[in-house]
C-alpha cells in the first residue's frame, strides 16, 4: 500500500468527518424542519378553521362589519396570513385588504380547506372554504379564500437552517483549524524533530506530550548516547593500547607525521625515545603474563608522568615504549626527560609481594637530524637501542651514523654469511707456529675467513661476533672443527703428518649440547693429540664449574688445550690453576712493545709460570726479530706471527712448509 502523510490522513479524516457532520446536519435539519412544520401546521389549521368558525358564524348573521374588523385584525396581527377574501356568489369581492390588490392572488389555486390536514402548508398559498347561506329558500355561498404569506412561512424555515448551518459551518471550521493545529503541534512536528534528531542525531527534542511519542523520544536519546559511547570507545580501541591505555602504534606513526609536516614549516626539530625493558622476558617467563602486565602498566604510568602534557607517549608492543618529544632544542631537554624517567623506574615496585625493579635501554633519534620519515626515525632509535643493551643496559644511547653503519654492516655480513656456509665460501686458513730454537714449524692454528664472490675476503673481526650473536658460529663451528679434523688427516699422509692444529672455539659454541660429540666424530680418525682447541679467558668468566665440566669432557677425548689470549682476563692464575690447559698464548699486546720493560717482566713470569706448570707457550703477534729475540732471550718456546706469515690457505701453507724455514 503506498504511504500517506499524516498531514493528508488529517485532511480525509476532516473530509470523512465534514461529510458525515453534513449528513447529520442535514438530518437534524429535516427532522427540526418536520417539527417546525407540524407545528406551524397545526397553529395555522386551528387559526384557520377558527376562522372558519368565525366567519360562518357572522356571514350567517350577515355581521360584515364585524367580520371586516376581525379580519383585518387577523390579517394584520397574524404574520402568517397575508390576506382573506370573502367572495360572494359572484364572485364580487366582499372584503379585500387595502394592502392588497385583488388581482395579486389572481391565478392561486385555494385548496378546500376541509383538506388542510393532508397538505403541506408550505408548498400550498392559498385555503378556502365556502358558507351557504339562504336568502328564503334560495341558497347562495360566501367563498372565503384565505391567503397564507408564503414568503414569510418561507422564512421561518430558511432562517433557521442559515442559522444553523453558519453554526455548523463555523463549528465545524473551528474545530478543523483546532484540530489541524493540535496535530501539527502533537504529532507532525514531534514527528519531523524525531526524524531530523534520528537523521544527525545532534539536538536532543524537548519532551513530547504524546506518550508514544515520548518514549520513542526518549529511546532514541538514550540509543544516541550509547551508540557515542560505544562510538568513543571504539575509537580508543583503534587508537589506544588497551592494556597499558597509551597510543598504540597506528596512532603514534599518524601523531609523528603530522609532527614531521608541522616541523617541515616551522624548521623544528623533535625527539624520538626509543624504550625497551631490560630483561623483561626473564620477568614475564618466571612471573607470569599477569605480573608481565602489572609491570607494563606501571612502566606506563611511570612514563606519562615524566612528560609533559603535549608529549606523545606511546606502547608500540611487547616492552617496547616510544616517546616523542615536540619542539626540542638541544640534547639538554631530552637528558632531562631521560633523567626523570630513570629516577621514577629507580624506585622498586611491589606487585604479589615481590619487589621488582624496573630498567629500561633507550635509543634516541631526532627529526630531520636522524631520520626524515618515521620508519627511518623508528629504525635508528631501535637501533640506538640496541647500542645501550650492548652497553650493558640501564642505559641509553644517541643514534649516530657510525651506529647505523655498524647495523647496515651486521645486516650485510648476517646475509653472506648465511649463504657462505651453503656456498662453501667459508675457508680454514692456517698460521705457522714455529719452534724458536729449531726455527722450524711445528704446528699451525686455524683462522676462519669468508670469501664472499662479491664483497671479496672478510677477516673474522667482522663477522664472529655477528656470528656468535645470532647463534651462527655454533653450525660454523662445527664446520670448522670438521674442517680443521679433515686437513690433519690429509697431512697425515703428508711431510706435514706432525704438526699440531689448533682451532679456536667460541663461548657460544659452549651452548651446543653437540659440541662433544662433534668433536668426538671428527677427531675418531685422527692422532687426538694433534688437536687442540683454543680457548680465551671470556669463555671462563660466567658459569665456571659448568664449563669446567665440558672442558673436563673435552680432555677426556684426548685433546689438547690452549688458553688464548693469555694475560688480558682477569684471574688468569687462578684458571691455570683449575683447568688442565696444555698451552699458553701470551697475548699480541705484551709482544707489540716487549721493549717495555714491564711488558719484558711480564713474558718472562709467564714463561716461567708455563714452565712450572708445564705447559708449552706460544707468543702470538711475533712481527719482527726483535721481539724474537727477546723471546728467545726468556726461552720462550714457540712463536706465531707475521714474521714468519700470515695466516695462509692450506696449499700455500703446505708450499711455506715445505719450501721454506722461518726466522
Ligand atoms: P686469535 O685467536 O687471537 O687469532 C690470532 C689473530 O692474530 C689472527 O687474526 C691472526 O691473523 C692475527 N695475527 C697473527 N700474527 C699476527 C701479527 O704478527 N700481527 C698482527 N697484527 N696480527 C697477527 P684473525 O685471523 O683476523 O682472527 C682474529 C680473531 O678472530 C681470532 O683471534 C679469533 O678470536 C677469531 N677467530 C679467527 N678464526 C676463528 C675461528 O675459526 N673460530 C673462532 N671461534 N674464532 C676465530
Ligand atoms: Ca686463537
Ligand atoms: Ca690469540
Amino acid at each position: 500500500m503506498k504511504n500517506i502523510s499524516i498531514k493528508l490522513f488529517t485532511i480525509i479524516v476532516m473530509l470523512m468527518l465534514l461529510t458525515s457532520g453534513g449528513y447529520l446536519f442535514y438530518k437534524f435539519y429535516a427532522d427540526s424542519k418536520n417539527v417546525t412544520e407540524s407545528l406551524l401546521e397545526e397553529n395555522i389549521q386551528v387559526n384557520l378553521l377558527n376562522m372558519k368558525y368565525f366567519l360562518d358564524k357572522n356571514l350567517k348573521e350577515n355581521n360584515i362589519d364585524q367580520l371586516v374588523a376581525y379580519l383585518d385584525n387577523r390579517v394584520h396581527s397574524n404574520s402568517i396570513i397575508d390576506d382573506i377574501h370573502i367572495l360572494d356568489n359572484n364572485k364580487k369581492l366582499l372584503y379585500a385588504t387595502d394592502r392588497d390588490d385583488y388581482a395579486l392572488h389572481k391565478g392561486i389555486q385555494c385548496l378546500p380547506i376541509s383538506k388542510i390536514i393532508n397538505s403541506d402548508i408550505f408548498q400550498q398559498e392559498c385555503y378556502s372554504f365556502s358558507v351557504k347561506l339562504f336568502d328564503d329558500l334560495t341558497p347562495y355561498y360566501y367563498q372565503t379564500n384565505i391567503y397564507l404569506n408564503r414568503a414569510y412561512l418561507d422564512s421561518l424555515l430558511k432562517d433557521k437552517i442559515i442559522k444553523y448551518l453558519t453554526l455548523f459551518i463555523v463549528n465545524f471550521f473551528i474545530l478543523m483549524v483546532i484540530l489541524w493545529i493540535t496535530i501539527n503541534k502533537l504529532i507532525v512536528n514531534p514527528l519531523e524533530q524525531l526524524r531530523q534528531f534520528a537523521y544527525y542525531s545532534t539536538k536532543v527534542p524537548k519532551q513530547f506530550l504524546i506518550q508514544e511519542l515520548e518514549s520513542i523520544r526518549y529511546s532514541l536519546d538514550l540509543t544516541f548516547k550509547r551508540l557515542k559511547e560505544e562510538q568513543k570507545e571504539l575509537f580508543n580501541l583503534s587508537t589506544k593500547d588497551p592494556l597499558s591505555g597509551l597510543y598504540n602504534r597506528l596512532s603514534l606513526v599518524e601523531k609523528i607525521n603530522w609532527l614531521i609536516s608541522k616541523s617541515k614549516r616551522s624548521d623544528a626539530q623533535f625527539a624520538l625515545l626509543f624504550l625497551d625493558l631490560d630483561n623483561f622476558k626473564n620477568i614475564n617467563d618466571s612471573r607470569g603474563h599477569e605480573f608481565g602486565d602489572k609491570v607494563l602498566q606501571h612502566v606506563s604510568q611511570v612514563l606519562i608522568s615524566s612528560v609533559r602534557d603535549n608529549d606523545i607517549v606511546s606502547r608500540l608492543g611487547g616492552d617496547e615504549f616510544v616517546i616523542v618529544l615536540p619542539d626540542i632544542e638541544d640534547n639538554d631537554a631530552i637528558l632531562e626527560v631521560i633523567h626523570r624517567i630513570r629516577e621514577a623506574l629507580n624506585i622498586p615496585v611491589v606487585f604479589d609481594n615481590y619487589k621488582y625493579h624496573v630498567t629500561c635501554s633507550i635509543g634516541i633519534t631526532i627529526y630531520p637530524k636522524d631520520g626524515r620519515d618515521v620508519t627511518e626515525l623508528l629504525k635508528n632509535s631501535d637501533i640506538a637501542m640496541y647500542k645501550s643493551k650492548d652497553l650493558g643496559k640501564n642505559n641509553f644511547h644517541f643514534f649516530t651514523e657510525r651506529l647505523n653503519d655498524e647495523i647496515q654492516e651486521k645486516i650485510k655480513i648476517q646475509r653472506v654469511m648465511v649463504s657462505a656456509l651453503e656456498e662453501g665460501n667459508f675457508k680454514l686458513f692456517y698460521q705457522p707456529k714455529v719452534d724458536i730454537v729449531s726455527n722450524k714449524i711445528v704446528g699451525c692454528e686455524g683462522l676462519i675467513r669468508l670469501i664472499d664472490p662479491i664483497v671479496g675476503l672478510i677477516p673474522p673481526d667482522r663477522f664472529i661476533h655477528i656470528a656468535e650473536e645470532n647463534n651462527f658460529i655454533i653450525p660454523l663451528g662445527e664446520w670448522i672443527i670438521e674442517e680443521g679434523a679433515r686437513q690433519l688427516k690429509t697431512w697425515e699422509s703428508t711431510p706435514l703428518k706432525d704438526l699440531k692444529l689448533s682451532i679456536n672455539v667460541s663461548g657460544v659454541q659452549f651452548k651446543d649440547s653437540n659440541l662433544l660429540s662433534t668433536l668426538e666424530n671428527a677427531i675418531s680418525t685422527i692422532d687426538k693429540n694433534k688437536f687442540e682447541i683454543e680457548l680465551t679467558e671470556s669463555v671462563l668468566m660466567t658459569d665456571f664449574d659448568e664449563k669446567l665440566e665440558i672442558i673436563d669432557k673435552f680432555k677426556a677425548l684426548g685433546l689438547r688445550l690452549s688458553l688464548d689470549d693469555f694475560g688480558t682476563g682477569y684471574s688468569s692464575l687462578s684458571y691455570l690453576k683449575k683447568i688442565p690447559f696444555d698451552t699458553l698464548k701470551i697475548d699480541k699486546s705484551f709482544i707489540d712493545d716487549l721493549e717495555n720493560t714491564k711488558d719484558q717482566s711480564f713474558v718472562n713470569m709467564i714463561v716461567t709460570i708455563a714452565d712450572e706448570l708445564n705447559l708449552e707457550v706460544v707468543a702470538e703477534g711475533v712481527e719482527n726479530k726483535k721481539q724474537l729475540k727477546y723471546l728467545k732471550s726468556m726461552k720462550c718456546e714457540q712463536y706465531q706471527g707475521y714474521l714468519c706469515s700470515r695466516p695462509l690457505p692450506a696449499n700455500e701453507f703446505e708450499s711455506l712448509f715445505l719450501e721454506r724455514e722461518c726466522p
